[in-house]
């Protein structure tokens, strides 16, 4: 679960979704939609907001809560659930649009949405937190809100496969019967019809998202840079899930981890810090602080402003804004949250020439793999379970062959290497892989196609309306 609190983004005049429309009106000057069908796009298409009570100890308390569906222009709709203090109807809007225009970049079949309640699920028992879930869940059932074809929630901030299993079971105990019912929902644990490779996945496509921009030569040289991940000084701000595994991904690949921050404050040490050990000494002593060897900062969003070449703010919206954009010194943001830089933000980081690689694609690894296990479920059936063991014995023939034909043999280490058939883990992996390369090419030459006029972000934008307004076209309600 995330932990890192949002800074609120007071010296912005307009709110959290109107920063999401000023980024869609950007971009949307760059594509061919009539006025009419951008309006579609951006609007928010069902807004559900409920107040439903829910006895903790010997008092009731009545608990706010949201589910948004942003677009649905494809269904189902598709986006998390998160548990903050920060809830409210327009935090929702904006992440629910988020997912709109996250799913349609990286090509994953779903329009957005987007459910919050407004409790720190810190205050409250895990009897008490499982009440407050299956009451929610059956709101959502109530209304219509949720179903394997309707609106597939997952988990966010706040949320993980514990409150997954608790929706589905909610799910499948008033709706009996119905054979896709494990598609309601994403993000279950692998025993309740989740997918392997789904708790790492947003940490995975982080990886994948950057390593794929510093593998272009062209553009690593315009920033200074060296082409690769291995020796780069990365900081991650965030040790939650999302933070935690992106972290764990650079650092197994050779990046150096040069800052980590926590709600509580931050730490950094420009020779690299142990991701590993970092994460057990919090786990000991319940903070982040008192890391030996590493400089620390009780101002937490301070480690954000140290040197470093790659920066991934990976917690919650508006950690880098007008008053702090300024002192970031990373080449490269990579937007592992959502909704991490306000506009201000952006503005200052161009004009510094810092590359921003955008929220809505370069965290998009957490739906992609949500679709998979969607696909798994409407399947029934394991990935890999029908063709792992055909592959290893096609694999094992040809090995055999050659063998034969050169008179040579292979390590124990090389057979066991090149005999190995595809499990679910490894196609999940391969799957996102290929979703992260494919979808940074094509943002990548939207942005060449726009000269270089404006930032990445635009450029996302353009590609994500393209499709949708596409698609609205495609559907036939706009002649
Ligand atoms: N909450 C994640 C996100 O913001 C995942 C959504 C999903 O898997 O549906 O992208």
């Amino acid at each position: 679960m995330e932990t890192v609190t949002a800074k609120s983004n007071q010296e912005a005049h307009y709110s959290f979704f109107q920063g999401v429309e000023r980024n869609f009106d950007k971009a949307a000057q760059y594509t061919r939609f009539e006025p009419g069908i951008l309006q579609q796009i951006k609007a928010c298409n069902s807004v559900y907001s409920m107040k439903f009570p829910v006895r903790i100890g010997n008092q009731i308390e009545v608990i706010e809560a949201y589910r948004v569906q942003h677009s649905h222009h494809r269904l189902p709709c598709k986006g998390g659930i998160r548990y903050s203090m920060d809830v409210n109807q327009d935090e929702v809007m904006a992440l629910a649009s988020l997912m709109t225009y996250k799913c349609a970049l990286v090509s994953v079949p779903f329009g957005g949405a987007k459910g919050g309640i407004k409790i720190n699920p810190k205050n409250y028992s895990v009897g008490d937190l499982e009440k407050i879930t299956r009451r929610y869940a059956s709101e959502l059932i109530k209304k219509n809100f949720i179903g394997p074809g309707i609106d597939v929630p997952a988990p966010d901030y706040g949320t993980g496969s514990r409150e997954m299993s608790w929706i589905v079971d909610t799910y499948i105990s008033m709706k009996p019967g119905e054979v896709d019912s494990l598609g309601c929902i994403t993000g279950k644990p692998v025993s309740q019809g989740g997918v392997r490779g789904r708790t790492e996945a947003t940490g995975l496509g982080i990886f994948y998202g950057v390593r794929e921009m510093c593998r272009v030569k062209e553009d690593m040289d315009a920033l200074g840079m060296t082409t690769g991940i291995e020796g780069k000084k990365v900081i991650v701000q965030g040790l939650g899930n999302v933070g935690y595994h992106a972290a764990k991904f650079f650092y197994d690949n050779g990046a150096i981890i040069v800052g980590l921050a926590e709600w509580e404050g931050g730490i950094y040490n420009e020779k690299g810090l142990d991701v590993y050990k970092v994460v057990e000494h919090r786990k000991n002593t319940g903070s982040i602080l008192g890391y030996p060897g590493a400089t620390e900062f009780k101002v937490s969003a301070e480690t954000m402003e140290q040197p470093c070449d790659i920066l991934i703010p990976a917690a919650l919206e508006n950690v880098i804004n007008g008053s702090n954009a300024g002192r970031i010194k990373a080449k490269i943001i990579g937007e592992g949250a959502n909704g991490p830089l306000t506009p201000e933000a952006d503005e200052i980081l161009a004009k510094k020439g810092i590359i921003v690689i955008p929220d809505m694609y370069l965290n998009a690894g957490g739906v992609t793999v949500s679709y998979f296990e969607w696909l798994k479920n409407l399947s029934h059936v394991r990935f890999g379970r029908m063709d792992k063991r055909f592959a290893e014995n096609q694999y094992g023939s040809m090995l055999h062959t050659f063998e034969d034909m050169t008179g040579k043999r292979v390590t124990d280490a090389e057979r066991k290497m090149l005999l190995h058939g595809p499990d679910e883990v490894d196609l999940v992996y391969s799957g996102l892989e290929d979703t992260m390369i494919t979808s940074y090419h094509e943002i990548r030459e939207a942005f060449l196609g726009l000269n270089k006029a404006v930032d990445m972000r635009t450029a996302a934008f353009t590609v994500a309306i393209n499709k949708v307004g596409g698609a609205y076209e495609e559907l036939g309600i706009f002649p």
